[in-house]
C-alpha cells in the first residue's frame, strides 16, 4: 500500500514541480513580452524627446538673438520713446553761422559771428535746461508726426554756409556736450577748395560723429530773383553732390539769406526736399508749411538767459 501512495506522491511532486516551472515560465515570458513592449515604446519613443528639446533650443536661441538684435536697434536710436502730443508742436530751429572770436576788421559781419565762449554758454544752458538736438530726420517725425522725446524738449541747431570754424570751434563744443548740429553747406564753395569752408574730408568726419549736412545751394544765390532753371540747377546740382559724396538722401535746404518765392517751393519740392529753412523769426510749427520754416537767428549779444526766454512756449 505504501509503494503506490509513495509512487502518487512522487508524481505529484513531479506534477507539481512542472506546473511550478510552467508558472515560472509564464512570468518570465509575460515580462519579457511587457519589458520588450516597454524597450520598444520608450525606443519608438526617444526620437521624438531628442527633437523635441533641440526644437526649444533652436526658438530659444533664435528668440535670444532677436532680443539682441533689437536691443541694439533701440540703443542706436539712443532709446528715445516719442510721445504723441495733444497741442501742435513749436520747434525752435536755431540760426548760427560763424563760431569764432570777432577779428576788428571782420565788423561789416559782426552780425553773424559768435564767439565760442557765447556759444558753449548756450550749448550748457540748453543741456541744463533738458534739451534734445534733433537730427534733420527727427525734426521731421516731431513736426509731422506731433511727437516729443519723453521728458525731453527739443531743439535743432542749424548753421548756414559750411564755414571753416564749424569744424575747428563749433564741433569740439559740440562734441562735449553730446549735442548734435546741422551745417547746410553751399557745395560750389566745397568744391572751388576754399579756405574759409570746409572740405569734404572735414564733412564726413563730423557726419560720421553724428553731425549732420543739408543743403545751402551751389553759389548762394538770391534764388527770389533767380530764373525757374537757375533755381533748378542750383538745388539740383548741390542735392546731387551732398546725395553722392555722402551716400545721403538730402531731405532740406536753407534759402540762401532766407530769399525765396513760391516757385522756388515747388521746384524743392519736386526735386525730393521735405523741408525748407527761412530766415523769418520764430518757431517752426507744421501749419507755416514745411517749405517754409520759421528759424531763431543767434545774435552775438544772444545770452544763454535771453536764447531760453526766446524759445520757450
Ligand atoms: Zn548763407
Amino acid at each position: 500500500m505504501t509503494q503506490p501512495t509513495q509512487r502518487r506522491s512522487v508524481a505529484n511532486k513531479a506534477r507539481k514541480k512542472r506546473d511550478a516551472l510552467l508558472l515560472l515560465n509564464l512570468v518570465l515570458l509575460i515580462l519579457i513580452i511587457t519589458g520588450g513592449l516597454f524597450l520598444w515604446k520608450e525606443y519608438r519613443a526617444q526620437p521624438n524627446q531628442a527633437s523635441t528639446p533641440k526644437i526649444s533650443q533652436v526658438s530659444q536661441s533664435t528668440s535670444s538673438k532677436e532680443a539682441k538684435d533689437s536691443s541694439s536697434t533701440s540703443k542706436a536710436k539712443e532709446n528715445i520713446k516719442w510721445v504723441k502730443q495733444d497741442q501742435p508742436i513749436k520747434l525752435p530751429i536755431l540760426m548760427y553761422h560763424a563760431i569764432h572770436d570777432m577779428a576788428p576788421s571782420e565788423a561789416a559781419n559782426a552780425g553773424l559771428i559768435v564767439s565760442p565762449a557765447t556759444f558753449e554758454s548756450h550749448l550748457k544752458a540748453l543741456k541744463e535746461a533738458g534739451y534734445y538736438t534733433l537730427s534733420p530726420d527727427e525734426a521731421y517725425k516731431a513736426l509731422t508726426e506731433n511727437v516729443l522725446p519723453e521728458n525731453k524738449k527739443i531743439i535743432w541747431l542749424t548753421f548756414d554756409d559750411s564755414l571753416k570754424d564749424f569744424y575747428t570751434q563749433a564741433y569740439p563744443i559740440l562734441q562735449k556736450y553730446q549735442m548734435k548740429a546741422t551745417n547746410n553747406v553751399i557745395t560750389g564753395f566745397v568744391q572751388a577748395g576754399r579756405e574759409d569752408i570746409l572740405t569734404l574730408e572735414e564733412i564726413k568726419e563730423m557726419k560720421q560723429n553724428g553731425m549732420s549736412f543739408e543743403d545751402h545751394t551751389v553759389n548762394h544765390p538770391d534764388l527770389s530773383v533767380s530764373s525757374p532753371d537757375a533755381q533748378n540747377s542750383e538745388l539740383q546740382d548741390s542735392k546731387q553732390f551732398l546725395d553722392s559724396n555722402l551716400s545721403q538722401t538730402t531731405t532740406t535746404v536753407a534759402y540762401p539769406s532766407g530769399r525765396y518765392s513760391e516757385t522756388t517751393m515747388q521746384i524743392a519740392e519736386k526735386l525730393g526736399y521735405k523741408m525748407g529753412l527761412t530766415t523769418n523769426n520764430g518757431l517752426a510749427s507744421l501749419s507755416d508749411g514745411l517749405l517754409s520754416l520759421n528759424r531763431v537767428r543767434v545774435n552775438p549779444t544772444t545770452t544763454a538767459q535771453s536764447l531760453l526766454d526766446e524759445i520757450r512756449n
